[in-house]
């Protein structure tokens, strides 16, 4: 591709709208433009990168044996409907009618419309198993579009849906996938994690995500450091404590403590590690009017966890004031579990202190030496919270470390949530009917660009990784428009690389050199190639990788071989 013929605008600020890295430099190198918040449109240089990612994805399905379909963006209410998504799913979900005023929706995702497919066209356990993809157009009117395709409204993933006959199937049409990511991201020269998700009211360890790893990540994740576990926070398990809950030694008493509201104000004002305090949350209840969760001072909720406990509202919303009020005749700030009625549930850690600090369920006044059975009565034990670094590994080896990770692809054996509605079924061998159970799997194609940017880039720009980068090779000739040398070598460099099916991007642009490196970097070709009259009089060409520093000089006559050699 000749630069002169190739409109592209680089800019050298940081534009004002972009928060995170790769947005920017997506922004400033013209990968992609915005038309709305959430809506982005790319460029040619943007959208080379992108069909590189798509191409890698369907040579790895393909590979797995899976099907490539095309489904309708828009859908037909009445299958939502069938599904029970239709309400159950948020104002994420953009519904419409068209001009007969019928409903329609446009797909965040395609569970019914291929569920609808199979339950038509499979009507016996002999075309089973079968794994339909596609990559596609996907509409979700996020609450907060951000960070540029990281976020958005629309965006284009690869989705795909098993169907099989038992439960074996399953798991091994499930394997096949967790495989056909891992060659995926790691041919994309990305460094990812798979991890187990929560699986949300489906339950069991049935869901893993794929995080590339990056420090701005929105995502946390957690792994052992002596075996493989690896969950995000949300599904991390908390192990109890392994000590017993030492025997009270103080008497409960009744402490004035103004202003103090947060654990940080309370233990300061007491003295007190964070830790001997236990922080009261009222959630609202799915049958009670409040639910109480109780969790140490210096943890943190986990609001999935909790709200798929019984009895607790889903998804879970904090009590207002006048709940609170209620329940307590108190306010925020000073709740404590003594006294309280109702569910009332405990985190593992907060159970296994003794003589520790609460609310009073008075303003202004918490309790000092309270015990759990003496005090308090009976409660639920539960694990509720985030785990913290250092924990010991739910698996029983190692502790646990943490990391940042962008969520690139998720794993999941649905079972028969959507085949059972939909009565997606058909006869097994003994002639009895049996309804499907399914497995979907999904990539962010649009997200794993921007993610890649994230994980791969410097002061000057993107670094790509090879397998993602729009070219391959940047050709920068000096002063070509007016060295007839230099633009016969590097005419015949562009055509005899090009020949051999290297991507080639020469910039030939009447342009100075500054301008021309400043936007091989920014673009973040990884092989720069330069012809300039100095080193031509020697018999030279100049040569840096994107990663590196410095300049490798070699000889003319070598070109092809030397860029060869380079590629990985
Ligand atoms: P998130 O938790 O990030 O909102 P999700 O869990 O809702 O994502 P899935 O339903 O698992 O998303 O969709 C499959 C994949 O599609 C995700 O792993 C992610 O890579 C991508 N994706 C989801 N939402 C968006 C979005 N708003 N913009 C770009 N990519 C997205
Ligand atoms: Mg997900």
């Amino acid at each position: 591709m000749r630069l002169s013929q190739y409109p592209i605008n680089t800019a050298k600020e940081t534009p004002a709208e972009a928060e995170v890295l790769s947005h920017q430099l997506m922004l400033r190198a013209g990968l992609i433009r915005r038309e709305a918040a959430g809506l982005y449109s790319w460029l040619p240089m943007g959208l080379r990168t992108l069909r590189k990612a798509e191409t890698i994805i369907r040579e790895e399905m393909d590979r797995a044996g899976a099907l490539e379909v095309i489904m309708p963006v828009f859908q037909p209410a009445e299958l939502w409907q069938e599904s029970g998504r239709w309400t159950e799913y948020g104002p994420e979900l953009l519904r419409f009618k068209d001009r007969h005023e019928r409903d329609f929706v446009a797909g965040p995702t395609h569970e019914e419309v291929i569920t609808d497919i199979v339950r038509r066209d499979i009507k016996s356990y002999r075309q089973l198993p079968v794994n339909f993809y596609q990559v596609q157009t996907k509409f979700r009117d996020e609450i907060r579009p951000r960070f540029g395709v990281m976020r958005a409204r629309e965006f284009i993933m690869k989705d795909a849906y098993s169907f099989h006959v038992d439960a074996a199937s399953l798991q091994q049409g499930y394997r096949a996938m967790y495989d056909a990511y891992t060659r995926i991201f790691t041919r994309m020269g990305l460094d990812f994690r798979a991890v187990r998700a929560d699986s949300g009211p489906i339950g069991g360890d049935v869901s893993q995500e794929f995080h590339v790893l990056a420090a701005s990540g929105e995502d946390a994740i957690v792994f052992s450091d002596e075996d493989g576990y690896a969950a995000n926070l949300e599904a991390a398990e908390a192990l109890p404590p392994m000590e017993p809950r030492p025997a009270p030694r103080e008497t409960m008493t009744r402490v004035p403590t103004p202003g103090a509201r947060t654990i940080v104000e309370l233990s300061r004002m007491l003295e007190v590690e964070p830790s001997r305090c236990v922080k009261t949350l009222l959630v609202e209840g799915s049958e009670e009017d409040v639910v109480a969760l109780v969790v140490r001072g210096d943890h943190e909720l986990n609001a999935v966890k909790a709200q798929r406990l019984p009895g607790v509202a889903n998804p879970l919303r904090m009590a207002g004031a006048e709940r609170i009020a209620r329940a307590t005749g108190a306010q925020a700030g000073y709740i404590g579990p003594v006294g309280l009625r109702g569910r009332v549930y405990v985190d593992h850690s907060a159970l296994a202190l003794a003589d520790f600090i609460c609310g009073a369920n008075e303003k202004d006044m918490h309790l000092t030496g309270v015990n759990w059975d003496r005090d308090v009565g009976a409660v639920t034990a539960a694990d509720i919270r985030n785990v913290r670094e250092g924990d010991p590994s739910p698996s029983g080896r190692g502790h646990l470390r943490m990391a940042r990770g962008i969520e690139v692809g998720h794993i999941f054996q649905l079972g028969s949530k959507y085949s059972r509605p939909l009565k997606a079924a058909v006869l097994d061998e003994s002639g009895k009917e049996v309804t499907l159970l399914m497995g979907c799997y999904g990539i962010g194609v649009t997200r794993v660009v921007a993610a890649a940017i994230e994980q791969n880039h410097d002061e000057r720009g993107i670094i790509w990784p090879e397998p993602l980068a729009p070219f391959q090779v940047v050709l920068v000739p000096l002063n070509l428009q007016k060295s007839a040398r230099v633009r016969e070598v590097a005419d015949r460099l562009y055509n005899e690389l090009s020949a051999q099916g290297i991507e080639v991007l020469y910039d030939d642009r009447d342009a100075r050199p500054g301008v021309k490196f400043a936007d091989a970097e920014l673009l973040g070709i990884p092989h720069r190639l330069v012809v300039g009259d100095r080193g031509l009089e020697a018999g030279r060409l100049e040569y840096r990788y994107r990663r590196d520093s410095e300049n490798t000089e070699f000889a003319a006559g070598e070109a092809i071989d030397f860029i060869k050699a380079r590629m990985r």
